[in-house]
């Protein structure tokens, strides 16, 4: 048996992944049209941000009690809004397609 199937990690989760993405979307609403909004640069957006800020894997049948504790909260959501802000500013200059 598999290694991967033997144990279930899906129950791995990066809890920056849904940081991420909801600052996106609440910093892409803070921009006008120069922005693209196209799939491929949105989502272009979201991997550079989660590219700069630290993983923050948890179990999930274990909560958010052990992020919590992991880290400063404040200090991590600040780290977020600054890729999200960086990521935008690289994708709006550079877009990967004309
Ligand atoms: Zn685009």
């Amino acid at each position: 048996m598999a290694f991967t199937d033997k144990y279930d990690f899906d129950l791995l989760k990066n809890e920056a992944e849904t940081l991420v993405l909801h600052e996106l979307e609440r910093q892409l609403e803070t921009h006008d049209e120069t922005v693209c909004r196209c799939n491929e640069c949105v989502v272009d957006m979201a991997a550079v941000a989660l590219n700069t800020v630290k993983p923050l894997y948890r179990f999930s049948l274990l909560g958010s009690l052990y992020a919590a504790q992991a880290m400063n909260q404040q200090a991590y959501a600040n780290g977020v809004q600054k890729a999200v802000a960086q990521a935008i500013e690289k994708v709006r200059k550079n877009p990967s397609h004309d």
